[in-house]
């Protein structure tokens, strides 16, 4: 998951959310491209611009990977054009971009769910941001049979800062500053065992955030092959002290390299060559009909909230209005279950 650098300009009561197309709502599209299929309510041009921006994204992050493993599976990419309708699916407040795979059903794509504009204020380099975390975090989950929380966060983080530099044909590359002063950091050795619980209960959140951002910064520029080898075991089914011993490294030693890299308050960019964005057209575009937006939402809503169950459910009742035999409405409304 993203944290959310922007305040909420436009809280509730700002209009009303996710009007569908058939009560006058804007038009839904569905554009497909070699490593992403795009749902999104932005205007066709626009949608099309985001499209170009996510594939260009996402071929650099896999390339960034230290595992030269490709990945065929697209994620489907949800982009709303604003945060009201993106946080009435029941984001949590503090998030800018998520990433799900839903337990409930197999045969739902990964999906990552993103917004473009906070009231007025479009935010094109925030939606970059956000899906560079969350392709991050959808690659880790197909190369590795299990994926550390320091490591899927601190690789989504430095990954998240990568930006291409037209002017020198470079890509830029861990620029973004840590929010945490270092004194405040947990040791390594707590870190690399700190399960989800540990790692984002609230008072620990910003911290272990920042120093798993330190440490995956470390790992990547100056211990490729440590990493690689430490990658490589994980995708190999190792535990994580497996892991950790193919690096090699000992963590006292990164301790102490740590403190000398980031007591030192610079600007740590790497430039790396870039083979430049991507633009092609999309292998394909379609509307979305009312039923299938509807099913969308009715996915995306959080189901372990009653009053959201509620709305999951008359979105099945509008889908069924347009589609009453489609296959996904059976199968959500198996998975809903009766009131
Ligand atoms: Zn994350």
């Amino acid at each position: 998951m993203k944290a959310l650098a922007l305040v909420a300009i436009c809280a509730a009561g700002c209009g009303h959310a996710l009007v569908c197309p058939a009560a006058g709502g804007p038009a839904w599209r569905q554009l497909t491209a070699s490593r992403v299929v795009l749902k999104t309510n932005l205007s066709e041009w626009t949608a099309k611009e985001a499209l170009d921006e996510l594939e260009t994204a996402a071929t650099h992050i896999a390339g960034l990977i230290l595992l030269p493993i490709p990945v065929a599976e697209r994620p489907e990419v949800v982009l709303f054009e604003d945060l009201d309708d993106y946080r009435e699916l029941g984001a949590p407040t503090w998030s800018g971009g998520h990433f799900t795979m839903d337990p409930r059903d197999p045969e739902t794509p990964p999906t990552v769910v993103l917004f473009a504009r906070v009231g007025w204020v479009a935010s094109l380099p925030g939606v970059l941001q956000s899906w560079q975390h969350e392709y991050t975090h959808f690659l880790l989950s197909r190369l590795l049979q299990r994926t550390p929380t320091w490591l899927g966060e601190g690789l989504a983080q430095l990954l998240e800062s990568a930006r291409i530099d037209l002017e020198q044909g470079a890509l830029v590359i861990g620029g973004s500053e840590s929010g945490v002063p270092l004194e405040q950091w947990p040791p390594i050795k707590d870190l690399i065992v700190a399960d989800q619980r540990t790692f984002y209960a609230e008072a620990n959140r910003d911290r272990y955030y920042s120093a798993a951002w330190g440490l995956v910064y470390l790992l990547q520029f100056h211990h490729p092959d440590a990493f690689r080898r430490l990658l490589e075991a994980l995708h190999a089914s190792a535990s994580t002290d497996e892991a950790w011993r193919a690096t090699g490294l000992e963590p006292d030693a990164l301790e102490r390299e740590i403190h000398s890299e980031f007591s030192r308050d610079l600007p740590r960019a790497q430039r790396l060559s870039s083979a430049g964005p991507v633009h092609k057209p999309p292998d394909s575009m379609r509307l979305l009909g009312d039923d299938e937006v509807h099913l969308l939402w009715a996915r995306l809503r959080p189901w372990e909230d009653p009053s959201a169950r509620e709305k999951a459910r008359a979105d099945l009742e509008e889908a069924a209005r347009v589609a009453p035999d489609s296959e996904e409405l059976r199968r959500l409304r198996q998975q809903l279950g009766p009131r």
